[in-house]
């Protein structure tokens, strides 16, 4: 039988790059470049409420540290190392050795080794947190409230498959193999867009990452930036796989659908271009959606100009009513 530190040593322990002190001591130690600033951020997972129970262990690894590297994408930041917090409810080796699996090859695959956590035995469910750390040259970190009237609203890869595929799951809708096969990567293996967050620094003048749904999110950067926008529902990058999908429901995983995991970020009309040229680079799909207006409010305009009613709410874990 594993004891903690035998866990830890087999499945969590890996050599620290260069320069950082990982896994072993009561802190880890990484460097910041001069002139830089760290961004950090934290994302905790629960059984239950932000992945079923019996999920894949090596899709639930990849997605606990992708849902923290895409904070880091959002603000433009690069990764330096994360932590990870485990609390398990039963010792269950194979699953910890996917898990890890999982995990380790997103974080060597951005440069992001896991350099410190801490396991404990869980009374209850099974709880996930990873903190990410990054660095970002001192005033070029994508902020929210960088957005001005007149910018282009842009939207990274495609949106609406993630909602469609946790529906599905859910029983929500009715069982669709085809679909949810066609779906279900996006809901459990986000790839954060962390290449296009940084060659965004200096071009875009606000980003989010959409995890709550586009006009929930996109809403947090009108309200920070004191600013309103007007989005065009016919101009959205729709995943391709939900072609047979209701006008209904794909307006609300296209406009409320969470768990995208792709960047929303607005950008001067005039560097339009080099918004291309930055996608074509970073191998992501960009696509514009819309403007951000001097007037607060958000609306959106269907394919004949007119605003949209009904629209879908994001996710929230405490609403109001
Ligand atoms: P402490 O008693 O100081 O909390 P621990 O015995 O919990 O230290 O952890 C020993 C070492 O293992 C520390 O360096 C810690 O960061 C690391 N560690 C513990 N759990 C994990 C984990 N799940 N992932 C990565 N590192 C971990
Ligand atoms: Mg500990």
């Amino acid at each position: 039988m594993a004891s903690e530190f035998d866990l830890i040593a087999r499945y969590f322990t890996r050599a620290a790059p260069a320069g950082l002190l990982g896994v072993g001591d009561d802190c880890a130690l990484f460097p910041v470049p001069p002139g830089e600033q760290v961004a950090t951020s934290t994302d905790l997972l629960l059984e239950g409420r932000h992945f079923f129970p019996d999920v894949d262990p090596k899709a639930l690894g990849h997605k606990a540290l992708a849902v923290n590297l895409s904070d880091l994408a959002a603000m433009g930041a690069r990764p330096i190392g994360c932590v990870l917090g485990l609390a398990l409810p039963r010792l269950d080796e194979p699953w910890v050795a996917a898990f890890a699996e999982g995990f380790h090859a997103l974080a060597a695959a951005h440069g992001c080794p896991l350099i410190g956590g801490d396991t404990t035995r869980s009374g209850h469910d099974l709880a996930i947190s990873v903190t990410v750390f990054g660095a970002v040259p001192a005033g070029l970190a994508l902020r929210r409230d960088g957005a001005q009237a007149g910018d282009d609203i842009w939207v990274s890869g495609e949106l609406g498959a993630a909602d469609v595929a946790y529906r599905l799951l859910d029983g929500q809708y009715p069982t669709d193999p085809a679909l949810l096969a066609a779906t279900r990567d996006a809901l459990e293996r986000p790839e954060p867009q962390v290449a296009l967050g940084l060659a965004l620094r200096g071009i875009a003048h606000a980003a989010i990452d959409i995890s709550d749904g586009l006009l929930q999110d996109l809403g947090h950067v009108l309200k920070a930036s004191a600013a309103g926008a007007a989005l065009r529902y016919a101009d959205m990058p729709v995943a391709a796989a939900l072609a047979g999908v209701a006008d209904a429901q794909l307006r609300r995983a296209v406009l409320g659908g969470g768990d995208v995991y792709q960047l929303c970020f607005t950008a001067p009309a005039d560097r339009r271009e080099a918004v291309l040229a930055v996608g074509r680079k970073a191998g992501a799909r960009v696509t514009r959606v819309g403007e951000i207006q001097a007037e607060p409010g958000l609306t959106v305009l269907d394919a004949g100009g007119q605003p949209m009613a009904g629209l879908p709410r994001g996710y929230d874990h405490f609403p109001a009513d």
